[in-house]
């Protein structure tokens, strides 16, 4: 039997390789042995090999989004089984923390994010999964791969930036950043019962997959044109009635809340890799609401649901797909955006099969 697996390793400073790996086993009775079967790379995983993830450790196999089949699990797991199709949750969590017990899970007092941070992540031909019954969510036959692929990350992350955004229906939602979280928020928004959908990014490819895929009411590009201008005429010179920033750019942070109106809600999802300067001064009367987060991936089995019954669809994101040995040409695509990279889908190396 094969011991060995090809696994994509961080070992820092910018430092990715392919490399050998022992196949990983059950450590805990918790935890689940998941064969890789379409995995992702994120943009978290590029802040990793920046160093701007403190609690990343040096020669982790990167990776936490992907789905796959259990082929085997710990006897402390109750509810997944062998042979399952799952799709994964980026963050691991034991589900009985204090943390976990209010639904955040982002903070679990014994997990976080650890997959392809602090333990092996999935950027592999096999992963395991900790706390399996929390972390893995069913796959229905009737869903494929693809559409099952960014439920527990990016998806996720989009929900939650519109959770946090406080939508009611018929608001006019600003959502800054066109690029996987950032077009997943638009689409929760939408889901959400948001009016007009103002999709605001500086690519313009962007921003037209945006408009083609319905996820925008309009677009907005601020190296183009005046954004606040262009918000302000839609909405009588309000301002949004809330706005999502999903981008983490330059001037990003400053822009949510100078287009969001008096009393908005401005959630921040982006993950900043510097300090944002909050002038406080200058919006002061504005009396705006800023929340931030980083996922709070804790609504997996609603979105699958969601994606079973057509409401979410995301395997439009994948604009690039290959197999694992091709992972170190995916990192450079995808982390300059080349080709109109939104996402790089990693297939099984071909020598598996
Ligand atoms: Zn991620
Ligand atoms: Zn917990």
């Amino acid at each position: 039997m094969k011991r060995t697996m090809l696994a994509a390793v961080c070992h820092g400073s910018g430092q990715i390789s392919l490399e050998e790996r022992p196949i990983p086993q059950i450590q805990q009775p918790e935890d689940a042995i998941v064969k890789v079967t379409l995995s992702t790379i994120c943009t978290s995983d590029l802040h990793i090999l920046h160093g701007a993830v403190p609690r990343a450790v040096p020669h982790t196999v990167l990776g936490h989004e992907f789905v796959g089949e259990i082929v085997s699990v710990g006897s402390g797991v109750k509810h997944r089984k062998t042979g399952e199709r799952v799709a994964a949750n980026c963050i691991t969590f034991c589900g009985d923390c204090w943390f976990c017990r209010q639904g955040f899970i982002n903070n679990c007092a014994h997990g976080g994010w650890e997959l392809g941070c602090r333990i092996d992540g999935c950027q592999a031909e096999y992963v395991r999964v900790p706390y399996a019954d929390m972390g893995l969510t069913r796959i229905p036959d009737t869903v494929t791969d693809e559409n099952a692929l960014f439920l527990g990350d990016i998806l996720s992350s989009g929900y939650f930036g519109a959770e946090l955004a406080e939508i009611r229906p018929g608001d006019t939602v600003a959502v800054i950043g066109a690029g996987p979280v950032g077009l997943c928020a638009a689409m929760c928004a939408k889901l959400f019962g948001a009016g007009k959908i103002v999709l605001l990014d500086v690519d313009e490819t962007r921003l037209q997959l945006g408009k083609q895929q319905g996820l925008a009411t309009q677009i907005v590009n601020p190296a183009k044109e005046d954004a606040s201008a262009c918000i302000w005429a839609l909405t009588n010179g309000r301002g949004a009635d809330a706005v999502i920033e999903a981008a983490g750019g330059d001037g990003t942070f400053q822009l949510a809340w100078q287009i969001a109106r008096p009393n908005a809600v401005v959630a921040l999802v982006a993950m900043y890799e510097e300090a944002q300067s909050l002038p406080l001064h200058q919006m002061y009367g504005k009396n705006l609401i800023f929340k931030t987060g980083g996922v709070d991936a804790v609504h997996c089995d609603r979105l699958m649901e969601l994606i079973a019954c057509g409401r979410l669809n995301t395997d439009f994101l994948i604009t690039h797909r290959a197999p694992l040995e091709e992972i170190l040409e995916g990192y450079r695509v995808f982390a300059n955006k080349l080709d109109g990279c939104i996402k790089w889908a990693v297939t099984p190396p071909v020598h598996h099969i």
